[in-house]
């Protein structure tokens, strides 16, 4: 091992940040937000103007005023923290999870009808994956209860697991939806844990009735929703071409007004068409009074009509960052804003997550069909090529290895020298293969918008953490963040 006074020191692995009037690094190989004081400003950027050796280090500092105690423990305070590093730093790469990572949440696709016809659809449009011919349309009890089996017995001694029903559109086999919560509920609590639920549906068949037992069993609501008449009905349609806003709207309203136990969210797909952030969050939480609203670019393949270029994403990260800038007035005064794409990157930089793979996909989480295969996530469900076994016969674990070792971060290289890569670790699996046919493939199509959106957010968090620290411990509690 190297004598600590004959080491070198260079600056470590960073993204540099200001939050309020404070200085930040968010150090890449921890995932963690470190704030400075001036005296490791002062260190840094001396560093910043090339390597030095400790006893210079401390030469200098002593020399600016520091005593040796003083200089003696910043050294040693930023090289423990890998600020700064020198030739005997050891930083281990990111391991691989162990193979049987215990499961926490299922996606159980209850169906794959829909009553819409969306043009952008995953599952339907013109990019899926699914392979559904010749498999069953809807899920039986049966299978149902063989996934909530199987959920618990993948789960390990997690006390606590999720279950989210999907589509298809989920409510097209409500009645399904209601016997898995009351099994699901029993076997749990035999074993004494917990289970909890939640759904995506489009809203079209919400009635007073599913309205009552969804909140009634705790079970959270997330409507996929373009945002007011004209942009809903561009491309959320039903099979004669008919907009979906006039269907969903009072229903949208009874939904929320009666839904009492959980907030409830909307969840929006950017495409060519559909872009006006501003105005489509403030229908869907003022006018229609979402708790939550998030938005995503759909997923496609770069020449389809809904296609989102780069002008039109550049826009929409204008209007995020109009948005960010209001979640972090609203922090500011303690208050919650209901843009949940800061919600989300702000719950993961209080954790601390420093990602092996972008998702829990084929890891935490995995998505179930009607026929019982097991697939990564929802958005792989029915795809025999991405099949990971089926509930009857377990997972496939060869098939699993073979996703995650290709989707690990270290098997990317172009994200090997990326500051994001601990919140990003290359995007979506679903996206990389519609994108370049490999669910391993970094989605280069966004580092640019994904590390000014990561830099946004660390800046939000550097000021609410500078200025009204409280509201950090009170948005952490009622996120049940860790
Ligand atoms: S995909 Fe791009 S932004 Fe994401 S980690 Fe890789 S290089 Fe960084
Ligand atoms: S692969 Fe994509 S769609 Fe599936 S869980 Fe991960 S991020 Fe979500």
């Amino acid at each position: 091992m190297t004598a600590i006074t004959t080491r070198n020191y260079r600056l470590g692995e960073f993204h540099s940040f200001q939050g309020a009037d404070r200085r930040f690094l968010y150090l890449v190989p921890a995932g963690a937000v470190f704030e400075l004081d001036s005296a490791a400003e002062k260190l840094i950027e001396r560093l910043s103007q090339g390597e030095a050796s400790h006893q210079q280090l401390m030469a200098e500092l002593v020399e600016s005023g520091f005593s040796y105690a003083d200089a003696d423990e910043l050294i040693g305070e930023l090289h423990g923290s890998h600020v700064i590093v020198s030739g005997d730093t050891v930083l281990e790469p990111l391991a691989n999870p162990p193979a049987d990572f215990p499961l926490q949440s299922l996606v159980m696709n209850l169906t794959n009808q829909c009553n819409l016809s969306c043009t952008y659809c995953y599952e339907f449009g013109e990019d899926k994956v699914a392979t559904p011919e010749g498999k069953p349309k809807f899920m039986d009890i049966e299978t149902a209860k063989a996934s909530v089996d199987f959920l618990l017995s993948q789960s390990a001694n997690r006390k606590s697991v999720h279950i989210t029903f999907f589509g298809g559109e989920t409510l097209m086999n409500f009645p399904l939806l209601k016997s898995v919560v009351t099994y699901a509920t029993e076997k749990a609590t035999e074993q004494g844990r917990h289970i909890d639920f939640s759904l995506t549906t489009n809203a079209t068949l919400l009635t007073p009735a599913i309205v009552e037992f969804l909140s009634e069993n705790r079970i959270g609501v997330t409507v996929s929703m373009d945002g007011p008449p004209d942009l809903q009905d561009k491309l959320r349609v039903f099979s004669n071409g008919r907009g979906s806003y006039d269907i969903i709207e009072p229903r949208v309203r009874h939904l929320i007004a009666n839904h009492r136990t959980r907030p409830i969210t909307a969840r929006v797909t950017l495409t060519a068409q559909v872009t006006d952030v501003l105005r489509i969050y403030r229908h869907l939480k003022h006018d229609l009074g979402f708790h939550e609203v998030g938005f995503a670019p759909v997923t496609t393949s770069t020449d389809r009509s809904y296609s989102i270029n780069a002008k039109g994403m550049d826009s929409v990260i204008d209007q995020f960052q109009k948005l960010a800038e209001e979640w972090l007035e609203f922090a500011l005064r303690g208050e919650m804003h209901g843009f949940s794409n800061v919600s989300d990157t702000i719950s993961e930089i209080i954790q601390g997550v420093n990602k092996s793979h972008p998702c829990g996909a084929g890891l935490g989480l995995m998505g179930v069909g009607p026929s019982g295969d097991i697939a990564p996530c929802h958005r792989f469900v029915d795809s025999d090529t991405h099949s990971l076994g089926n509930i009857a016969t377990g997972i496939d674990r060869e098939k699993q290895n073979d996703f995650l070792t290709r989707g690990h971060i270290n098997s990317k290289y172009d994200c090997q020298t990326c500051w994001a890569r601990p919140l990003c670790a290359g995007g979506c699996h679903h996206e990389a293969y519609v994108r370049y046919g490999d669910t391993g493939h970094p989605n280069l199509h966004y580092c640019d918008w994904i590390r000014d959106w990561t830099d946004t957010c660390l800046r939000i968090y550097g000021a609410v953490s500078a200025k009204n620290p409280t509201f950090l411990e009170v948005f952490a509690e009622r996120k049940a963040l860790n």
